[in-house]
């Protein structure tokens, strides 16, 4: 509820203040530009425990952004990695989403980054599934009529505000015309990726996603997905996908921080194989439950226990 929301605690500059106090005056730059930069990582209950999922590669991605988009942080990885535990811990989260987020904390009119006051900041927020309960049974998208922003225009690995322009038209339209989520291509044509989630398609036993010369961002889902994948005795090819190959796929399925492993049924009206959840999607998205909430040790270290 509201008043519990306001009253969970955010990390700001190195304080913990109530979520409702963490407010930015009207023209701050981030808000009006764009240039603020995030990660997205999620904890889940496990093993007696709270566990951060691959803390480290969201943090270097997220020191990463910084550095593409010249804001001094201020703060190293270490730093960042106990400012994100400590804020899951002091919320008292056992399974949560995790939002760190830098910004340029400035109401200049002038829009280079130069030397102005750049403040970080994390907030946790309980969260299910970004599709919600349509995930289970498999979602519908649409390939988009926009592209993907490639790397002549802006730095695609990097999790800034203003990337997410390119994703929110795409989603928009998706919506608008009835479908879950939007595909988008690359500039060349090719498959490159949902509004925030990498794609996979399965054909014939076989696990293609598209790669890096298809201007996808890099996902740590992805290459996650991938391993395991691997690790299943599934054979797994990255390059570059048509779009008619979505369409004649035996199974597509999402994966990415917030969606996690989201199946998708039906392309552009399209049923995908037989219109149901596919064997290897299931097989895959039980082994990253698994692995996610500490029942598969192996992959122990992909976890951050938050004691
Ligand atoms: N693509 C885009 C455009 C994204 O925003 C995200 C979410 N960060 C992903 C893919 C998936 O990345 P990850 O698995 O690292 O969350």
């Amino acid at each position: 509820n509201v008043s519990d929301a306001k009253e969970r605690k955010v990390w700001f500059n190195g304080t913990m203040i109530p979520s409702g106090e963490a407010t930015v005056p009207i023209l701050t730059h981030s808000l009006q530009y764009g240039s603020g930069i995030f990660e997205g990582i999620r904890c889940y209950e496990g093993d007696g425990s709270s566990n951060i999922f691959r803390l480290k590669e969201h943090v270097a991605r997220f020191l990463m952004t910084a550095k593409m988009y010249g804001l001094n942080l201020g703060y190293d990885a270490p730093e960042i990695s106990r400012a994100i535990v400590e804020t899951v811990k002091v919320n008292n989260l056992r399974s949560c989403y995790i939002r760190p987020f830098a910004f340029v904390d400035d109401d200049a009119i002038s829009l280079g980054v130069g030397k102005k006051k750049v403040s970080t900041t994390v907030s946790v927020i309980p969260y299910d599934s970004i599709f919600g309960s349509k995930k289970s049974a498999g979602i519908r998208c649409k390939v988009s009529s926009w592209r993907r922003i490639n790397s002549n225009i802006l730095p695609i690995q990097a999790k800034a505000s203003g990337n997410y322009i390119n994703s929110i038209i795409a989603a928009n339209e998706a919506s608008a015309t009835g479908f879950d989520e939007a595909i988008l291509l690359s500039e060349g044509g090719y498959l490159a990726e949902g509004t925030g989630e990498n794609i996979f398609i399965v054909k014939d036993g076989t696990i293609l996603t598209p790669g890096k010369d298809s201007d996808i961002l890099l996902g740590i889902t992805r290459e996650s997905i991938i391993d395991i994948s691997r690790d299943l005795g599934y054979s797994v090819i990255e390059r570059r996908l048509h779009r008619d190959e979505l369409y004649t796929a035996d199974e597509v399925f999402l994966a990415g921080t917030a969606a996690e492993v989201t199946p998708v049924v039906n392309v552009d009206g399209l049923v995908v194989g037989d219109g149901k959840v596919g064997r290897i999607t299931s097989s895959i998205s039980d082994m990253y439950y698994g692995i996610v909430t500490a029942k598969e040790k192996k992959y122990s270290k992909w976890l951050t226990p938050v004691k």
